[in-house]
């Protein structure tokens, strides 16, 4: 295995210029933000203020009470002036779809004078080619390949030649945590365990940032746990495996729809499963929908079918419907899926 290298340096070159020549800023990344998101946002956010921009961090949604601690949180906004600034630079994070941002997408889009995509889900329909966001000024750097978001920042502030504080290093290892599972997912590779030596080298403390992320959880969260582990299902002689939570649940455990964070690798880890599903209704009506898998299964590719996305073993969707329905179309399609590698393999 070899440290993986940026790809396309022309493009992320293009994106480390731009932002150096941009002097407002508006930073955002996807709803229901995650530990890749958020440490990238704040990560490149610290970075362009200790350069003196004027830097907007936005996000639709609250940031989960887990990732409070990530130093900058303070700066987070859940509103910003309409319409922007002159002249205001939109970096997008961790996300390379515009429903994704939220429901400010489109007029922020609109109202940039300049675009700049930072992200590594594969894409549905690229940014700046779909008609409906197209932009005259749009710099995408999307590396599928690359295990979080915040890898692609560290490459970017490295490009700019500015200096990682503790503050910055803390955010963008929380990053690289968050999305390769505690270095356990299958995109955890050299460049990560190198990206976060070099992270710990600038001050973050992994000891600190893990009891953060996953030793502080509320009790509220552990019975809704509890709540939902007793729904645990396997089907296709155990490849497929299942949990749900229903609203009653959270009602019950008072748990929120934050608390539910990697409830889907509790069927994924059981040793017959290929493909986990966790289907969340947070409200009736309102489903939103985990998935993963170890080996041979897409779940990006999926997940898409529902107008969704995410990568090829971690991917999502949201839908309205009962879980009931959703749960019924989704081990439908997946059935079939599995019929066609098996006759494949025959
Ligand atoms: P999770 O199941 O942890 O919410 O998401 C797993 C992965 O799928 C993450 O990379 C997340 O960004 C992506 N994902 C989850 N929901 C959606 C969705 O509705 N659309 C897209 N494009 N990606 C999603
Ligand atoms: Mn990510």
């Amino acid at each position: 295995m070899t440290e993986i290298l940026p790809k396309d340096t022309k493009t992320l070159k293009a994106a480390v210029d731009a932002i150096n020549a941009s002097d407002r800023l508006l930073l955002t990344c996807h709803v229901k933000p995650d530990g890749d998101a958020l440490g990238s946002l704040l990560g490149l956010g610290l970075a362009l203020k200790d350069a003196g921009k004027d830097v907007t961090f936005f996000i639709e949604d609250p940031a989960p009470d887990t990732l409070q601690f990530l130093p900058g949180a303070q700066y987070l906004v859940n509103e910003v002036a309409n319409p922007l600034p002159e002249k205001t630079t939109l970096v997008v994070l961790d996300c390379n779809e515009p429903h994704r941002i939220g429901k400010q997408a489109q007029r922020l889009i609109e109202q940039a004078s300049l675009i700049v995509i930072l992200d590594h889900h594969l894409s549905q329909i690229p940014f700046c080619a779909d008609p409906k966001t197209k932009h005259p000024h749009c710099i995408s750097y999307i590396f599928p390949d690359i295990f979080a978001a915040g890898a692609i920042v560290l490459w970017v502030i490295k490009g700019l030649g500015w200096p990682i504080t503790e503050d910055i290093a803390t955010n963008l290892y929380a990053a690289i945590l968050s999305d390769t599972g505690c270095f356990r997912h299958s995109n955890t590779n050299e460049t990560a365990f190198r990206m976060a030596g070099d992270l710990v080298a600038h001050g973050a403390n992994p000891y600190a940032v893990a009891n953060k992320l996953y030793q502080n959880y509320s009790l509220c969260r552990q019975h809704l746990l509890g709540l939902v582990l007793r729904t645990i299902e396997v089907k296709r002689q155990g490849k497929i495996g299942l949990l749900q939570a229903t609203p009653e649940m959270f009602r019950i455990s008072g748990a929120t729809e934050h608390d539910t964070d990697d409830f889907v690798g509790c069927v994924r880890c059981i040793d017959t499963v290929e493909v986990a599903i966790f289907i969340k209704e947070v409200y009736a009506g309102q489903v939103s929908v985990s998935l993963r898998s170890k080996s041979f299964f897409n779940v990006a590719k999926l997940a898409k079918e529902f107008g969704g996305g995410g990568h090829f073993h971690a991917a999502g969707f949201r839908k309205t419907g009962t879980a009931a329905e959703i749960r019924e179309i989704l081990l439908n399609k997946i059935n079939a899926c599995f019929k066609d590698s098996e006759t494949a393999d025959a």
